[in-house]
């Protein structure tokens, strides 16, 4: 692109209704129907898998359509726990006071297409830390098990499902009958539909406690290395050490959970937090998906312990942080371009960009820049493949016997590929033009010079 249309304001506007498509028909009903029972279902196969079939999903599966399904889940599936239950609930509350009143930066999200730009406080680096010390201080002084959530995942299973089947209802009909932003509500004319996807944007008690902000972070996120310590302590318990791949998908899971916390002001920009409503998809999934599924490699590794060579964990110690090095880079320009209105270098040289405006359904316009140059002009999604190598790299870590801990990576791969369909839609709507411009420009959707 020449430097004459990046900095060119082109005056043509695109559409005012970019945000998720208002109507659901019954293929997206059915659609939304089968995800909401299967992925619970998964949820629990893999547990089963773990505990009762050596790690083998698809023994697992076998011995399900050998058994008939209903049967197989009276005998197999995991059993609620009152201990559990309510050390979950003190969870939600410790998570949900140190959300509400630990001290935070104020930042802003981006503008919904009700045309509001909502302020979030970014404490969950805090939450995190003092989560952490409190965990990790209580073992070293005996008080706590180091190991106490592995031996409670199965009641854990079940609390944290329930949670989020409540929570997702709640979701729901809070968005039909008190909605706190009714301009970014959608209801698609689907019961159904608007479970999976939601129906509000930013669901807020008042003016300032974000359902989504609060669901997204605080109580799978933190829990996500807590459960991974949990599970090294309970290698370490069942075989008397902790092997590297244990120590290093849990330095891979720190990292990438760390860092999330570190930028929670960027968080509030990407596509999570500005685009997805609040329903099934966000609510069970951040609350039972994620710490469920996320922590598979721990899982696995300490009931099946995977020795790696010297050479292999220099390898993926290496691949990993290359992956991650691309991801923090890549979504760090994208930010830092737009907060310096394109004013800046990209790679040691003037940042490329394409200027566009767009329009909300206040009737509105503003600005805004699509990003040409360093990783957004390698490809359209160049963070989505540094993810996907980071997450390679965990499931890896585990070995080639089992199916079952690379779900991850095969999850990832599946997600962020149709997230990529969805935004560059969203974003096709929202630029009209200029989207495809950026699209002539960097012709590449994930992987450079392949697709
Ligand atoms: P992005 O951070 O990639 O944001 C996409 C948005 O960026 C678009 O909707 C558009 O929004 C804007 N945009 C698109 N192209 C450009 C450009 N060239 N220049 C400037 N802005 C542009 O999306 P995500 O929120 O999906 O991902 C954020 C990170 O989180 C990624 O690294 C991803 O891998 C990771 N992730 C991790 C998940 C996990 O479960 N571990 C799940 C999902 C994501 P706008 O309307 O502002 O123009």
């Amino acid at each position: 692109m020449s430097d004459v249309t990046a900095t060119a304001i082109v005056e043509i506007t695109a559409p005012t209704t970019w945000g998720r498509a208002s109507k659901a028909g019954w293929d997206k009903t059915i659609g939304a129907f089968l995800i909401v029972a299967a992925v619970p279902t998964w949820c629990h196969m893999n547990w089963i898998a773990l505990e009762q079939y050596d790690g083998s999903i698809t023994t697992a599966i076998k011995a399900a359509l050998d058994e008939g399904a209903v049967p197989f889940a009276f005998r197999h599936f995991p059993q609620l726990s009152i201990p559990a239950m309510i050390g979950y609930a003190l969870w939600l509350l410790l998570q949900a006071f140190f959300y509400g009143y630990l001290p935070g930066t104020l930042c802003y999200g981006q503008r919904t297409p009700g045309g509001h730009l909502l302020t979030y406080t970014a404490n969950g680096l805090l939450a995190w830390a003092i989560t952490h010390v409190l965990y990790i201080g209580c073992s070293f002084l005996g008080v706590l098990d180091p190991a106490i959530i592995a031996k409670h995942w199965e009641g854990l299973l079940v609390a944290v499902n329930t949670y989020g089947f409540v929570l997702a209802i709640l979701a729901q009909w809070k968005g039909y009958w008190a909605p706190s932003f009714p301009e970014d509500r959608k209801i698609s004319g689907s019961i159904i539909f608007d479970f999976w996807a939601g129906v509000e944007l930013n669901p807020r008690f008042g003016k300032y406690w974000d359902f989504k902000f609060f669901h997204n972070g605080r109580p799978g996120i933190v829990a996500w290395t807590l459960i991974d310590l949990s599970w090294a302590a309970y290698q370490y318990q069942r075989f008397g050490y902790v092997t590297s791949s244990m120590m290093i998908v849990t330095l891979f899971h720190f990292i990438y959970v760390v860092d999330f916390f570190y930028n929670e002001d960027w968080y509030t920009r990407t596509i999570d937090i500005s685009h997805d409503h609040f329903g099934f998809m966000l609510a069970w999934g951040d609350t039972t998906f994620l710490p469920t599924l996320y922590t598979l490699q721990t899982q696995y590794l300490a009931r099946y312990p995977t020795h790696l060579t010297q050479t292999q964990a220099l390898a993926l110690l290496a691949f990993g942080l290359t992956g991650y090095a691309i991801f923090r880079s890549a979504n760090y320009e994208r930010d830092y371009v737009r907060s310096k209105d394109g004013k800046c270098q990209i790679w040691g040289k003037p940042a490329k960009f394409i200027r566009c405006k767009y329009n909300t359904s206040d009737g509105k316009e503003h600005n805004s820049l699509l990003l040409t140059s360093g990783w957004w002009g390698v490809s359209r999604h160049a963070n989505y493949l540094a993810d996907l190598m980071q997450a390679w790299a965990m499931c890896a870590t585990c070995g080639f016997t089992h199916f079952l801990p690379w779900s991850y990576f095969f999850f990832m791969s599946t997600l962020l590929y149709h997230r990529s369909l969805r935004d560059e839609k969203r974003c096709s709507s929202k630029y009209g033009k200029h989207w495809d411009e950026y699209c002539k420009q960097v012709p590449y959707r994930i992987i450079p010079g392949v697709f």
